[in-house]
């Protein structure tokens, strides 16, 4: 294990926002065809499958060292479907090692899961997301492009459980006359679970999602529905720049969470950047490009680090707080990419 740096180089960016939080993807594949990210008359069956793009172990250990010689300290694990890489627990051993990372995540569709939990905690993962738009069978088999099974997606869940994982996030995107029903139907499966239902905000990502406003639940409407089955209080924040908004169930059956990019957004305190699969740092979910760093992992995590800081130092991102504006860039980097 190496040491922490003496003197960590921790920039602000323009905003005054520190680099706290990675979301670093490790393939840019995917099992499914979800409509709101990689609609499959968009993105051809064998997209991504070339794994000579993709930086290798050693690049993303030097990555993730070097970050975290910024401050980086929360690593998140995403794709693509990140369980579709090869190897995977041994990244996430690798990773778990790096001092400086108090707190490693992964999001996954869950449908590969049951076989993989278990090596996954063993390899030192420790908190899991997944995502889950509907638990009717049909429904959730047309939102995965026709490609998904809910109870591969339940079998992962279990096995997560029974492989130490507790108090999962199980995150849902909400479409207006799309799946409406669904979070209420999520809620009495996984009240009193101890898991995490978080409600998401249909966002503008990509380019091939035809996103429109009107399919867009604001939180505050769900809500309000969600509190006249079952009230809710409002939780604080774990920590600044969480981005769920915390609320608890009155009579003790746990917690949900709503994530409001669209309706209010929290760009500032947005302490994020994305890695693509291929090593391409993007400053903000809806950055029109990226910045190569792979040519730079190759000499080394201290020049790596030195070259971050200065890209960090740039950044002025705050899409959300711009959408609809012309100042808005209307080309965006596409979410399978970037991992969410
Ligand atoms: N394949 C994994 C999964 O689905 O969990 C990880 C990558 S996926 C891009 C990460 C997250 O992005 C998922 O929770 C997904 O629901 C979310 N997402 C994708 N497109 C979205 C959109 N247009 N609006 C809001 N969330 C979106
Ligand atoms: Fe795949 Fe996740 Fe995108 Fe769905 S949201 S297409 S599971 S990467
Ligand atoms: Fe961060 Fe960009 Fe999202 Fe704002 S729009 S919260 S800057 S990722």
């Amino acid at each position: 294990m190496s040491a922490l740096p003496q003197t960590p180089l921790a920039p602000l960016d323009r905003l005054g926002r520190p680099l706290r939080d990675l979301r670093l993807s490790v393939i840019e594949a995917c099992n499914f065809r979800c409509g709101y990210c990689m609609p499959a008359d968009k993105v051809p069956d064998d997209y991504g499958f070339d794994a000579a793009g993709r930086l290798s172990f050693d690049e993303i250990e030097t990555l993730v060292r070097g970050a975290t010689r910024l401050g980086m300290s929360k690593l998140r694990i995403t794709g693509g479907e990140p369980l579709l890489r090869k190897g995977l627990p041994e990244l996430i051993a690798r990773l778990s090692r790096i001092d400086g990372i108090d707190d490693l995540a992964m999001t996954t569709n869950g449908s590969l899961l049951a076989r993989h939990a278990r090596a996954l905690r063993e390899a030192g993962l420790r908190r899991l997301t997944i995502s889950l738009d509907a638990l009717d069978p049909e429904l959730f088999r047309e939102l995965s492009g026709n490609r998904g099974d809910i109870d591969d997606v339940l079998a992962g869940i279990a096995a997560a459980e029974s492989a130490g994982f507790e108090s999962l996030k199980i995150n849902c995107v909400v479409q207006r006359g799309v799946n409406d029903d669904e979070p209420i139907r999520l809620l009495e499966h996984f009240r009193g679970s101890g898991h995490v239902v978080r409600f998401i905000e249909y966002m503008d990502v990509g380019t091939c999602n035809g996103w429109q406003r009107d399919r867009v639940v604001p939180s505050t409407e769900l809500r309000d529905r969600i509190h006249a089955r079952w009230p809710l209080q409002t939780l604080d924040a774990n920590y600044r720049g969480e981005v769920a908004e915390r609320h608890a169930f009155v009579d003790g059956g746990g917690e949900v969470g709503f994530v409001s990019s669209v309706t209010a957004p929290f760009c500032g305190d947005c302490h994020r950047a994305r890695v693509s699969a291929d090593g391409t740092l993007y400053t903000c979910l809806f950055s029109a490009a990226g910045i190569a760093l792979r040519p730079t992992l190759s000499l080394g995590e201290s020049v790596f680090a030195e070259q971050l800081a200065g890209l960090w130092a740039k950044r002025a991102d705050r899409y959300s707080e711009l959408r609809g504006s012309t100042r808005a860039s209307k080309r965006h980097v596409e979410m399978f990419l970037v991992g969410g």
